[in-house]
């Protein structure tokens, strides 16, 4: 029933449209007239005044023609750069980039995919429940679009996001992140002069870090330091470095616990800085912990995967629930109330030059997708 051809045509037309985060407006509007031609009532929420982007998050519903509870289904209109003038090229059945740019399959293969199984839905007025097919913007600089969304334009309490690369899996599983600024000021002194005048604030960050326990902290928590800024030049005692980092775990407690170490550390190494006896307002320690995104944790028994699961053995195929370290939108959906699970579209080399999707894949998950809406509507 998916016509490979009609998407394959689709989904080239959505990567040639630039839309890089903040810039979704063009491809909003592109999908937006379709869905219009299928009958969708749409709706753009005002989350451009805070995420900055130049349309809002797009909310397209399709009233089905079941009367039973909706259905979320969510792809981000965003891409990282270098995005812009993407020429995609399909050779063996595979589409890539010309290799100047992403190819932009994260995630226009996702949206190719829903609009696709929307339109066999409705044109063979098949059974089917209520879609919401949410589409957000800023995803890839921090889930900002989804952060901002007005949840009160949607009434679905589970679904599907389509953000991942291995179709044949079905994310349930995914960390909670907390991002930490943290700044070590000391005091600046011309280092051939009066080095003694000076107290070394990278000397300081340095020895706070070195007593880190950074990376895989446990099978369910990581922790990296990846961004370090300071001082000026080399003849000067450097009076302050900023630190950036991250704490991701499945675990409330432990990304709490391990974030206080981080802060714990670089405050001991403060404190304990000997100076001549004098008293001194330096160094000094500050930071700025915030809430990243929350996490995702959905019951191996819950219908929202037990259907996908059902929908794969239909297919003869299979579909294996994981865990993941990273976070999408379904972590925020999560958080307030909508269970959604995260499918993949067969994308590959997400965020590179090198960036490719096979037709075949998507021809798969579309499939699977119709699959799926079939069984929630029966
Ligand atoms: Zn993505």
């Amino acid at each position: 029933m998916i016509d490979r051809e009609r998407l394959a045509t689709l989904f080239k037309s959505l990567v040639e449209i630039d839309s890089v985060s903040g810039n979704e407006r063009a491809i909003a509007n592109k999908v937006r007239k379709i869905a219009d031609s299928l009958g969708a009532v749409c709706h753009v929420d005002d989350s451009e005044k805070r995420t900055g982007s130049d349309t809002g998050n797009l909310i397209l519903k399709f009233k089905g023609n079941r009367p039973l509870e909706p259905l979320l289904l969510s792809a981000h209109m965003d891409t990282v750069e270098p995005g812009c003038s993407v020429k995609p090229v399909f050779k063996d059945g595979v589409f890539t980039s010309d290799g100047t740019t992403i190819l932009g399959a994260d995630d226009k293969s996702a949206i190719a995919i829903i609009l696709e199984v929307i339109r066999v839905l409705v044109e063979k007025e098949l059974p089917c429940c209520p879609l919401e097919f949410v589409l957000t913007t800023c995803e890839e600089i921090g889930l900002q679009g989804a952060k901002n969304l007005d949840f009160s334009l949607i009434t679905a309490k589970k679904g599907y996001v389509l953000d991942t690369s291995d179709i044949g899996i079905i994310v349930n599983q995914a960390p909670a992140a907390n991002r930490i600024e943290l700044k070590v000021f000391g005091k600046d002194a011309h280092a051939g002069v009066a080095p003694e005048q000076g107290i070394n604030a990278i000397v300081l960050a340095s020895k706070a870090i070195a007593g880190l326990k950074l990376g895989r902290i446990d099978h369910e928590t990581t922790c990296n330091i990846g961004v370090i800024n300071g001082g000026v030049a080399i003849n000067i005692v450097p009076k302050m470095v900023s630190i950036q980092g991250e704490v991701r775990s499945h675990d409330n407690d432990k990304l709490d616990r391990i974030t206080e170490n981080i802060v714990s550390a670089f405050q001991r190494v403060v404190d304990g800085w000997q100076g001549n006896g004098e008293p001194s307002e330096l160094p000094r320690l500050e930071y700025k912990i915030e809430k990243d995104f929350p996490l995702t944790r959905i019951p191996k028994d819950h219908p929202v995967i037990l259907i996908a699961q059902q929908a794969a053995s239909n297919l003869g195929r299979s579909i294996k629930t994981k865990s993941t370290g990273g976070g999408a939108d379904a972590n925020i959906f999560f958080e307030q109330g909508i269970v959604a699970g995260v499918i993949g579209t067969g994308m590959q080399n997400m965020h590179s030059v090198r960036e490719s999707i096979k037709l075949d894949d998507m021809v798969q998950t579309a499939e699977l997708l119709m699959e799926i809406v079939r069984l929630h509507s029966t």
